[in-house]
């Protein structure tokens, strides 16, 4: 199929078009490159070297004989991407082109704004193209499982059979977001279902879990090929943060009490999950939701579990909280849309932790060690007088 990825120059969306190249499809890859300023931004970079997105594209295709095109550019300019799809002509699009730290977007006002806008506009004028284009494109769209937050019902892939006052309705899933980022997202999703209802698109929402690892079977096979990994507090994810800190001598910085779970995959289940969606489209008119994770941990779990691997001595340190989230909660997470579709997931216990040690020690050198801690509080933005 041909396959277009949007944000296929960042964490995820570059191993999962070489992925999708490496299974046969026909992949190209778009993105305006915004990842790469924020760390220009932020003063900080990726653990691994990552090469540009001319070099990684003519490096898979010296690897693997496989080319993989590429579009420089920005969602939120729309005519670029009605140009895209009407040269690209793609059947499915998986779209990861967002802002996508949490922290990010609760810096103040403005980050608030550009991450809103940047996501929902972005999203908005792709939903225009397909329909006016071509609405039989299917779109496989990252959400994230922290659309629903924490609350204290069991989470249901997307939708909810609700009874009221004697009626029956299927609603789309109520949500609980806990910051402008996750709110983003939340808002992408019912835009999206009513562009199912209302235009009969096809579309996929990943209600993706927390991502961890750095390898895939495709970027191993040349250094040129690697994807990022983030260890800072803005943008670092949970599990590849500790194992930083692990390697570095640094504490496990535990927000809180650690009693927050959350929905965790492998980056080697992250590809594999888009070319399930992707080979398997949502029907015309179908807002499909698949909660793509495959277990739950506990912040204090996942600390204790790279404490235990690490061949060395580890401290987990309890920082004041700088989110606004509960501490403890209820968490049970229905997930079993991408299982049926036939992913083997990996799963943390039988998994890679020992290999991330040995990314990080290769690399440790190239650590600001300043970016670790948080500096983002959910409350700190507001200035008031
Ligand atoms: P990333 O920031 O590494 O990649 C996103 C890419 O999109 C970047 O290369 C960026 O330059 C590009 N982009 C952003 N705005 C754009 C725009 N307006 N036009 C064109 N390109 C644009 O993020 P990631 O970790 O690969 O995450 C990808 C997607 O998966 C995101 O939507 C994110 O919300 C979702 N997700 C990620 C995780 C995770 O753990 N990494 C978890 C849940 C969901």
């Amino acid at each position: 199929m041909r396959v277009l990825v949007l944000g296929g120059d960042g964490y995820l969306g570059w191993p999962t078009a070489l992925h999708l190249s490496d299974q046969g499809h026909q992949a190209a890859v778009l993105d305006n490159f915004a990842r790469r300023g924020y760390d220009r931004e932020l003063g900080v970079d990726s653990l691994v070297p990552i090469e540009d997105l001319d070099t990684r594209v003519a490096a898979w295709e010296e690897v693997s004989g496989q080319r993989i095109a590429s579009y420089a550019g920005d969602l939120l300019d729309a005519d670029f991407v009605y140009q895209v799809l009407r040269e690209f002509r793609p059947e499915a699009i998986v779209h990861f082109a967002e802002q996508r730290a949490a922290p990010y977007s609760m810096i103040d006002r403005q980050h608030a704004v550009y991450t809103q806008q940047n996501n929902v506009i972005g999203t908005l004028n792709l939903m225009y193209a397909m329909a006016e284009i071509d609405p039989d494109i299917h779109l496989v769209k990252l959400g994230t499982m922290g659309e629903y937050g924490t609350p204290n019902i069991d989470i249901e892939e997307g939708w909810l059979e609700v009874e009221h006052n004697g009626r029956k309705d299927r609603m789309l899933y109520p949500k609980k977001p806990g910051s402008f980022y996750h709110l983003s997202k939340v808002h992408d999703s019912h835009n999206l279902e009513f562009g199912c209802r209302v235009w009969g698109l096809r579309v996929t929402d990943l209600n993706q879990g927390v991502v961890y690892g750095q390898q895939t079977p495709q970027t191993i096979r040349d250094p040129r090929l690697a994807t990022r990994f983030d260890y800072d507090a803005v943008f670092g994810t949970v599990l590849n943060r500790f194992v930083i800190q692990a390697v570095l001598g640094e504490p496990l910085t535990v927000y809180g009490t650690g009693g927050q779970t959350r929905g965790l995959l492998d980056i080697r289940d992250t590809v594999e999950c888009i070319r399930l969606a992707v080979e398997n489209p949502a029907e015309a008119g179908e807002f499909r939701v698949f909660n793509q994770m495959t277990e739950s941990y506990s912040v204090s779990e996942i600390a204790a579990l790279v404490a235990e691997c690490f061949p060395g001595p580890v401290q987990v340190d309890h920082l004041e909280n700088p989110r606004v989230e509960q501490p403890e909660h209820y968490y049970n997470v229905k997930h079993t849309g991408l299982v049926g579709l036939g992913l083997q997931p990996h799963l943390l216990s039988d998994t890679l932790i020992e290999s991330m040690f040995d990314i990080v020690a290769a690399n440790k050198d190239r650590v600001n060690l300043g970016a670790l801690l948080p500096t983002v509080r959910w409350r700190g933005g507001l200035k008031n007088g």
